[in-house]
């Protein structure tokens, strides 16, 4: 099989320890490609560094390193963050933008004391716009594909898109949680949908079935890993040192799930869903 998680942080410090582990279990349980997101400064040498090992030590696995300001991090970043991306981009041509984007959840429904929150200033709508439009138009000025997060803030996600540019590649919407009607205004303008396995947890109905009306053509398949768990008997691989962990291999039960979910076979999924990562993040 040839599964592509379209979306991870395998550079979070959380997976530093596990990481010699992970490598093998992706190429066992069949994962050839991943698309690994920096959120935040601290990362981008972390996500440079995997994707320079990564070819030598595991030739099967193909890493395609992503840079950029996750909205919950924009609030905290250095004056010199912009120059930074833009050097981290332009030393890997194969690299992406992302995770970028837009959360109104963190404003206005985030718990005072969540954890993942922690230390971070959260950065009101505008300030997160004028960021996000920032790092989408060094996309553009480099032909990337962008990766964007977005919790709560659809319409002005939409709005923001419409007002362009955008990569002409395309663009990933990871965990795309918005409504059935906003997918088509939003395949238009070249977005990609990709599903988490998380969506699998009884309580996301109204998810699964928004996922059946993903044109084919726009569906990818992610774990998001470390984050975002999927239910347990959808989650075979765990850390047994760490099990609030989303483990990475997971991605393969995911792919089972959702070709159920389309009425699909397995390979038929694997094959459409690979030629899309390939169109979005692969340089042809
Ligand atoms: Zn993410």
């Amino acid at each position: 099989m040839m599964f592509c998680d379209a979306h991870n942080h395998l550079a979070a410090p959380a997976l530093a320890p596990h990481i010699p582990a992970i490598f093998p279990a992706l190429s066992a349980a069949g994962i050839t490609h991943v698309v690994v997101n920096g959120t935040e400064e601290a990362d981008w040498p972390t996500v440079a560094a995997l994707a320079a090992r990564v070819p030598a030590e595991r030739p099967a696995l193909h890493i395609t390193p992503s840079y950029g300001l996750h909205p919950w991090d924009t609030g905290n970043r250095s004056p010199t963050w912009l120059e930074t991306l833009g050097q981290y981009l332009a030393a890997d041509p194969s690299a992406a933008v992302g995770e970028i984007g837009l959360d109104r959840w963190m404003l206005d429904r985030a718990r005072a004391d969540d954890p993942r929150l922690a230390g971070l200033r959260r950065a009101p709508l505008d300030e997160q716009r004028d960021i996000f439009q920032t790092q989408l138009a060094l996309a553009v000025a480099l032909d990337r594909p962008a990766t964007i997060h977005c919790i709560d803030a659809f319409g002005l996600l939409l709005e923001t898109l419409q007002a362009g540019p955008l990569p002409p590649r395309g663009f990933l919407l990871h965990a795309y949680s918005g409504s059935v009607e906003l997918v088509a205004p939003f395949a238009a303008l070249g977005a990609y949908f990709s599903f988490n396995g998380a969506y699998l947890a009884p309580r996301h109905v109204r998810l699964r079935a928004l996922y059946q009306t993903i044109p084919l053509e726009r569906l990818l398949v992610e774990t998001d890993a470390p984050a975002m768990q999927a239910p347990p008997r959808h989650a075979p691989h765990a850390f047994a040192a760490a099990p609030e962990l989303n483990h990475p291999a997971n991605l393969a039960d995911t792919y089972t799930a959702l070709a159920t979910l389309r009425e699909l076979s397995l390979s038929t999924l694997t094959t459409l869903v690979a030629a899309n990562y390939r169109r979005l993040f692969l340089r042809a």
